[in-house]
């Protein structure tokens, strides 16, 4: 555990209120230490913003609320307006229609200096003369801040992002997540009404990535701020959100929890964005608010899934979304699940084409046999049983985690 992990820099209600460095334990409830100037939580606005260049509607038309202290994702394919709506919230591009609000102030025409904004990019843009110290505390120099009060959080960032005892290197003395902590800590010393990432991780290997995604979000949570981040990557949407926004072509596709958008998207694009998915055919039977009635094929049982239906009748041929990890092979001569386990719904029958070897878990590729169609993607555990290429499968799928996809407008 990190030796600062039990501090928090919390920001208090408007009245007498401000930001405290503040000891975390159950039992104390006072300040450690005062830091200095109030500030207003707010809930950040968007609202029916629209930006075309030319003939493409980069941004068509999205509202959105991001919550005090929340942290918040744009996620989607290239080109779908991450970027143009993060820079509208910046200042730096103007809108053609919508408005913008902190709270209950309408920032849309503010120029970005005067909108209390801290950005992180995927290049640091550190100045490579200055020490880690001066590159925190220039924002706040600019601002006038007093001495002690640059000082003191400047002390107080350089801990709270595990940059202790770097204060005097230069920036061409710190590994690439050294130098990303360095330009976290310059956007969060002056204490922004919202903080920017725009794909911050981008430039890391692999495995710091994964470490500087808990660090990054640790960081945010610790300070309280109310963070909008922009990435293509869906695992570090999923992983680091409270919630996020699906964008695809100017649109906000899907807003809600990671669990939520994962496990019940609402369309065929959330679900594939977001990780493999395995969509089966089958004919709705019938249908409430909660459920849908669904079969393989008319010789085949009914089963239950939930459902992101909103316009489909009896009749109609609806996709259910199978992760890969909730489709359960077993060996043609076992079949020993579908009595152990109540919730598995036996779907059909497939032909091992290719296996893959991952330490924890195995994936494989099989082709469906009527009334399965194409290839499926398939998760096991690694320890379980050995399937072999060209190997007869029986598939069930778990019924608790299948969830029937309105058909695509296009389809
Ligand atoms: P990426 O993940 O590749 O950065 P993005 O989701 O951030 O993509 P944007 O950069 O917001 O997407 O671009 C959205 C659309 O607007 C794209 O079609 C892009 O080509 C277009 N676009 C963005 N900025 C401009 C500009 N200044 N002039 C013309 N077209 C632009």
């Amino acid at each position: 555990m990190d030796a600062d992990a039990g501090l928090v820099w919390r920001k208090q209600p408007a009245v007498g209120g401000g930001s405290f460095l503040q000891s975390q334990c159950s039992n104390c409830t006072t300040p450690d230490v005062e830091l200095g100037t109030v500030r207003d939580v707010t809930d950040i606005h968007i609202d029916g913003l629209v930006k075309t260049f030319g003939s493409t509607r980069a941004v068509d038309g999205i509202s959105l609320t991001v919550n005090s202290g929340e942290m918040f994702f744009l996620v989607g394919p290239s080109g779908c307006g991450k970027t143009t709506l993060l820079r509208m919230l910046a200042g730096f591009t103007t809108p053609d229609s919508g408005q913008i609000r902190f709270g209950s102030d309408d920032v849309t025409e503010l120029a970005p200096n005067q909108r209390d904004i801290g950005m992180v990019f995927q290049g640091y843009a550190l100045w490579p003369h200055m020490t880690v110290a001066e590159n925190i505390s220039f924002g706040l120099k600019m601002r006038k801040v007093a001495k002690e009060e640059i000082d003191s959080r400047v002390s107080e960032v350089i801990e709270m992002t595990g940059l202790t005892g770097m204060g005097n290197r230069k920036p061409n003395a710190l590994s690439g997540g050294q130098q990303q902590r360095v330009a976290l800590a310059r956007a969060l010393v002056i204490r922004p009404n919202l903080l920017l990432l725009d794909e911050p991780l981008s430039n890391l290997d692999a495995k710091l990535r994964i470490e500087m995604r808990r660090e990054i979000r640790r960081i945010c949570k610790q300070s309280g701020t109310t963070a909008i981040y922009v990435t293509h990557d869906q695992d570090e949407a999923l992983s680091m959100s409270d919630r996020m926004a699906v964008l695809n072509a100017g649109q906000v596709q899907q807003c809600d929890t990671p669990v939520k958008s994962y496990r019940k998207p609402a369309s065929k694009f959330v679900a594939e964005f977001l990780g493999e998915a395995n969509l089966v055919l089958a004919e709705l039977v019938d249908l409430d608010d909660q459920f849908a009635q669904v079969r393989l094929a008319a010789d085949r049982p009914k089963f239950h899934v939930e459902h992101a239906l909103t316009q489909a009748r009896p009749g109609a041929a609806v996709p259910l979304m199978i992760r890969p990890a909730d489709l359960h092979p077993v060996q043609v001569d076992s079949e020993i699940i579908s009595s152990a386990n109540s919730d598995l719904i036996p779907l059909g029958h497939a032909r091992v084409l290719d296996t893959q070897f991952f330490g924890a878990t195995t994936s494989l590729a099989v082709q469906g046999e009527f009334p399965l169609e194409g290839v499926l993607r398939i998760q096991t555990p690694a320890q379980g049983v050995d399937f072999i290429e060209g190997e007869r499968v029986a598939l069930y799928g778990s019924q608790s985690t299948m969830w029937a996809l309105p058909q695509d407008p296009s389809s």
